[in-house]
């Protein structure tokens, strides 16, 4: 499989159109933002990681009932998948507080919720990605009931399975975005990525930061963080 003329150059990530209609090629980049690309710079290795990553996690969740975009592995840095067209929602599910959550509500970071919250918002950079309701999004025809009852069900079957995942590699599960997309045949699958870029991924004893926010928050060390998340998770 082969790479053919670019479709869309994102903020972390480039997609290529291939020989097939049906599959598209992700290649992930070391680029890095934040706060709606306002922040630039770079994560070296990133890149590498994040694509192993995902492609390590989406096989699991497949094998755990979540269909997913993922195809083959390519090299470190391309994926060959199923090309979908994106549901513009991110979904954004919860286990503790921190982020935007603590900056709306006025509380602290780190309080563990009883159960997972879910919330979505309208994926428009123009906009800023505003949050929404299920009421808007149906209004706004960004998806159907079933679509967005579908999207619910899976973002928290995600999140059993990664909450779990990470707590057998010491690492505790804040919070995370998930993007979902519709495939030719009009199936819902998991698509975009599951990374340190966008999970929130906190060392279960040192409660060490070991994702995005260091780089979001200058804490320096994001490149080790990344790394250290990589060689728990595949023991390299
Ligand atoms: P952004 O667009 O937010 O800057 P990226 O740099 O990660 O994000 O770009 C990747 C783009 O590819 C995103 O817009 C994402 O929604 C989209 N995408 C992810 N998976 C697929 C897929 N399977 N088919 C088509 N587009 C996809
Ligand atoms: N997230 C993401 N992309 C976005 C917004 C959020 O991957 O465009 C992830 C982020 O990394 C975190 C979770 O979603 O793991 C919740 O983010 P939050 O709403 O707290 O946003 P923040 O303002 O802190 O980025």
């Amino acid at each position: 499989m082969e790479k053919r003329e670019q479709l869309y150059e994102g903020k972390a990530k480039k997609v290529y159109a291939t020989d097939d209609p049906n599959l598209v090629i992700v290649s992930y980049k070391d680029d890095a933002t934040a706060f709606n690309g306002l922040k630039k710079g770079t994560i070296t290795g990133k890149g590498a990681i994040n694509n192993k990553m995902t492609n390590h996690l989406m096989r699991k969740l497949a094998q755990s009932g979540v269909p997913t975009h993922f195809v083959e592995q390519l090299s470190d840095r391309d994926t060959v998948v199923k090309k979908v067209s994106i549901v513009p929602l991110e979904v954004i599910v919860r286990n503790i507080s921190a982020g935007s959550f603590a900056k709306h509500y006025g509380v602290e970071e780190g309080i563990v919720f009883d159960a997972p919250t879910i919330e979505f918002s309208y994926k428009n950079d123009d906009l800023g990605d505003p949050l929404l309701n299920e009421y808007h999004a149906l209004a706004l025809k960004l998806a159907t009931r079933e679509e967005i009852d579908l999207i619910k069900k899976y973002a928290f079957a995600v999140n059993d399975f990664l909450k779990s995942f990470m707590k057998g590699i010491g690492i505790d599960l804040v919070d995370f975005k998930l993007e979902f997309g519709k495939t030719s045949d009009g199936a819902i699958v998991l698509a975009d990525e599951i990374s340190p870029d966008t999970c929130r991924l906190w060392d279960e004893k040192t409660h060490e930061k070991l994702d995005k926010d260091r780089f979001r928050r200058d804490l320096g060390g994001a490149e080790e963080a990344y790394e250290e998340v990589m060689r728990r998770l595949m023991g390299d």
